[in-house]
Parts: C-alpha cells; sequence; structure tokens
C-alpha cells in the first residue's frame, strides 16, 4: 500500500517549494541524510508512512479545547471521532481505565500528570475553607495560601545523571520549581537501581509522589516493588515510560516490568520506541481520570487534531502481531549491540542492557562523551553524548555514549548488523584520543582521529544502510547533496 508513494511526496515537496523552496529543500535533504546515517540515538525513531502522512492534513485547522463530547467550541465532531480512536487504542493496547492523548510531548503529558496528582491529592486547607458561594472572593492572601498548598508537595524521582529525566525534579526545570525534590540514584558498584535505599529514602522524604522511568537507564524497573514502596508511604506511582513504551506496547516488558497495572499514572511520549508521531499522552486508573482529563484548562490549549490522528494510526500499528516482532527484535538487537561491545572491550554502565538502551562508560579511553560524540559522528554514526554515574566530566562534556537500537532496528537491522554497528564503534572510540590544547593538556572537546579511519566506518556503515533502505521505494524528485 505505501510502495507507489514517491508521486505524492514529489507533489508534496514542489507545493512546498511553489512558497517557500528553502523548507520543501530541507525536507528532502533530512530523508537524505536519515538515509545515510547509522541513527542509534536511543530516543529517536522511524514513524511509518502512514503515520507521517495523517499528520498533514485539515484536521490542524480546528480548534477543540475540551474531552470528547464537552468541547468550547462549535463543530468538533471529527476530532471527537479522531480522540475517541486514539484513547480506545491506547486503553485497549496497554489494558488502561483511561487515556488521554492530547499532551503535545512528553514533558506536556508529565506537566498533565503532576497537576492530576496535585490536583486529586492535595488537601487544601484554603479550599477547604470556602464555600461555592465564596470561592469567587479569594482574597490576595487566600491566593498565596494556595500556590503555597500546591507548590511545597513533595516529588522523588531517579537522579538525572543515574538517568532520571529533567522532568523529574530537576532544578532547571518547572518540575523542580512546582515540587521540593529528593532523588535515588543507582548501586555505586552494580549501577542498578537500589530499592531498599530508595524505600529508605522515601520513608525519610515522605513524598507526595514517587516517579519511576528513564531516559538513560540500561534496565527494566520493577514497578510492583515500586508500588509496594509508595503504599508504604502513602505517595502516588507516576511512571514515565516515554522511552520504553514502546517495549510496554510490545509485550517485551510484562508482569512487574509493566507500569500499567501497578501505577496510578503512567505518562509517555508516543515517538520514541512507540515509534509514532511526536506527542504524549496520559493513562490512569479511574480514580485519576477526571483529573487527568482536565489537562485542558490547567496546561494544555487546544489539541492537535492532525497529531492525535496520527496517534491513533500508529496505536491502531502497535496492537499488530508484526509490532509484538519488532519490540522483541529491539530488545534483542540492544543485546546484540551491548554483547558486541563488551566483547570488543567497550565498558558499558551496568555491566550490558535489558532495554532498548546502553549507556558507553568512556573513561577507559581517555576521551570525554563529547568527544566520542563527534568522533562517531564524523564517521557517519549519531549517537550523544551522556552523563554517567557520578560522571567526572560533569553535565556537559561528560564521559559516556547513549545507544539505542529502536530506529535501526524499524530499517530491519538484526543481530548480524548490530553486531557490525559494534565493531565499527569499537573500531572508532579504540583509535580516537583527545586533542591537545595551546597549553599541551588533553582538550576536553576535540578529539583526533587516524588519517584515513572515519571514511573507512563511513564506507562500512554506508553497506549497512543500503542493503537496509528507509521507506523502500521511496523516490524525491528534489535533488539532494
Ligand atoms: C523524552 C522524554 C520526555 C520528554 O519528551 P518530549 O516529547 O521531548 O517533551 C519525558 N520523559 C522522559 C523520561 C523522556 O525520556
Amino acid at each position: 500500500m505505501t510502495e507507489n508513494l514517491s508521486p505524492l511526496y514529489s507533489q508534496l515537496l514542489d507545493v512546498i517549494a511553489s512558497v517557500e523552496p528553502r523548507v520543501a529543500q530541507a525536507t528532502a535533504q533530512e530523508l537524505a541524510d536519515q538515509r545515510a546515517s547509522l541513527k542509534l540515538i536511543a530516543s529517536e525513531n522511524y514513524a511509518s508512512l502512514p503515520v507521517l502522512l495523517t499528520m498533514g492534513t485539515w484536521l490542524s485547522d480546528k480548534y477543540a479545547e475540551g474531552t470528547v463530547g464537552h468541547r468550547f467550541y462549535a463543530g468538533c465532531r471529527n476530532i471527537d471521532t479522531v480522540e475517541s480512536v486514539a484513547a480506545e487504542h491506547a486503553r485497549a493496547l496497554f489494558g488502561a481505565d483511561h487515556a488521554y492523548v492530547q499532551p503535545h510531548s512528553g514533558i506536556d503529558a508529565n506537566l498533565v500528570a503532576y497537576w492530576a496528582i496535585l490536583n486529586h491529592r492535595v488537601e487544601s486547607p484554603t479550599l477547604s475553607r470556602l464555600s461555592a458561594a465564596t470561592v469567587n472572593d479569594l482574597g490576595e492572601a487566600d491566593w498565596e495560601a494556595l500556590r503555597t498548598e500546591f507548590n511545597r508537595q513533595r516529588v522523588m524521582g531517579m537522579a538525572l545523571d543515574a538517568g532520571g529525566h529533567l522532568t523529574h525534579g530537576f532544578r532547571h526545570n518547572i518540575s523542580g520549581k512546582m515540587f521540593q525534590q529528593r532523588s535515588y540514584g543507582t548501586d555505586p558498584t552494580t549501577g542498578l537501581v537500589d530499592y531498599d535505599a530508595l524505600r529508605a529514602t522515601a520513608l525519610q522524604f515522605r513524598p507526595l509522589i514517587i516517579v519511576a522511568g528513564y531516559s538513560a537507564y540500561p534496565r527494566r524497573l520493577d514497578f510492583a516493588r515500586l508500588r509496594e514502596i509508595a503504599d508504604e508511604v502513602d505517595a502516588t506511582l507516576f511512571v514515565d515510560m516515554a522511552h520504553f513504551a514502546g517495549l510496554v506496547a510490545g509485550k517485551v516488558m510484562t508482569g512487574n516490568e509493566d507500569p500499567v497495572p501497578h501505577a496510578h499514572i503512567v505518562a509517555s511520549t508516543t515517538h520514541k520506541s512507540l515509534r509514532g508521531p511526536r506527542g504524549g499522552f496520559v493513562l490512569s486508573t479511574k480514580e485519576y481520570a477526571d483529573a487527568v482529563d482536565k489537562g485542558c484548562p490547567m496546561v494544555l490549549g487546544g489539541p492537535l487534531g492532525q497529531v492525535m490522528a496520527a496517534k491513533a494510526v500508529a496505536l491502531a500499528e502497535a496492537r499488530s502481531a508484526a509490532f509484538q516482532t519488532y519490540a522483541a527484535a529491539v530488545a534483542a538487537n540492544a543485546q546484540t549491540l551491548a554483547d558486541g561491545l563488551l566483547r570488543r572491550g567497550v565498558r558499558l554502565v551496568t555491566g550490558g542492557t535489558d532495554n532498548h538502551l546502553l549507556l558507553i562508560d568512556l573513561t577507559s579511553f581517555g576521551l570525554t562523551g563529547r568527544q566520542g560524540e563527534s568522533a562517531l559522528l564524523e564517521s557517519g554514526i549519531v549517537t550523544n553524548r551522556n552523563s554517567i554515574p557520578h560522571d567526572p566530566n560533569g553535565a556537559w562534556y561528560t564521559s559516556g555514549i547513549r545507544l539505542g537500537s529502536p530506529a535501526l532496528t524499524s530499517r530491519g537491522f538484526g543481530a548480524a548488523e548490530f553486531d557490525r554497528v559494534a565493531d565499527l564503534i569499537a573500531q572508532v572510540l579504540s583509535q580516537t584520543s583527545p586533542a591537545t590544547t595551546r597549553d599541551g593538556g588533553p582538550s576536553q572537546a576535540k578529539a583526533v582521529l587516524p588519517d584515513g579511519l572515519a571514511a573507512r566506518v563511513k564506507a562500512q556503515a554506508a553497506e549497512l544502510l543500503e542493503a537496509h533502505p528507509l521507506y523502500p521505494g521511496l523516490e524525491l524528485s528534489l535533488p539532494v547533496a
């Protein structure tokens, strides 16, 4: 069905070019660039053409603030359909009581979740003092008291350098300004989450919310254990599955590793391992459903109709047997990549992976993350630098490289290809050295590769990529570099 989309896409680019040729050119070039690089960024993927096409329609032109059947604008019946279908697929796919598919991104989904929890859980002396009759005559002092009551709450999330996310209470994110935060880390010897230490912190700190989820932790979590701890301190368990939603959808993470049966609230992106459009959603138990549905007007304005439509298409795809095969391959490929790197002397945080991502510890090569990242990029391998626990090089240069298997698995890479990728990465990292600064010391930023290495690796990467084309058969009329 998608084989013959070349004329359609070429026409589309012509239409765009008739208004702004530079945008048409950049769009065509982006496809060429993505086709020509080994994409190992753990948070990225390739959505299907049906998902991408669904985003380019007039559903974008409609305002639909509110919820299905309860909108603040007239004429929303088609947006109602699209939103209901997306929510129906989300509920069925994840076995959730409730799904809210309006958030525009993962961060938006997290803000919706946080405010749903605050609105549902915070007992506000100021609010309970007010009757329906007096609620409209709040004085300045009442407003100040309300802000304090909602903003002095406590949240516990995974430390950023252990793999947590900015939105889990980091001080430069709004979550760190909304909440008092205490983080939990990983065991210094194993690199794994230490549930006993986490429980001890929870008992002492008494958080309203425990957030579980990560962007750079290469292991699965035990959500049953986390719920037990949350119950013990009367906290709400909020799971941010932005990164690993695809593995939950594809039934790779089941039982204690499936957050949905254990958490009160789950938030996610749709564009990472789930392979949908850029966006977010929130799942919840029945008790939190009404509070979640107040995402608009609490945090969000009008939903993106065209993106909710694309979420519906992506979630429908994720309910297929083919998606389960994909998710299993994502996990198996990450394992192959990890084994291949370990065998070639590359150190990994926690010694491996059991999800879709892994974290290289570059300290044994004497390189910073910044140097590793740029040496790999020069060789046609796209990754991102990342802190490792207790990083000696800080959050800017870092000492780690994060790798993920979702995107190349979407291109059809299997075990043989991922082992070749491990070989290419190990070749680059083991032969790269820090540049020398003007005063003779090692640079933290610049790296030096031996002559010809980047070109050789690029050529080998190109062979792998040509054997597994991205969007096979799609040819564009615009010339690219
Ligand atoms: C990516 C990510 C987000 C944010 O998603 P955006 O769509 O970029 O806003 C939130 N939480 C976690 C754990 C993530 O990995």
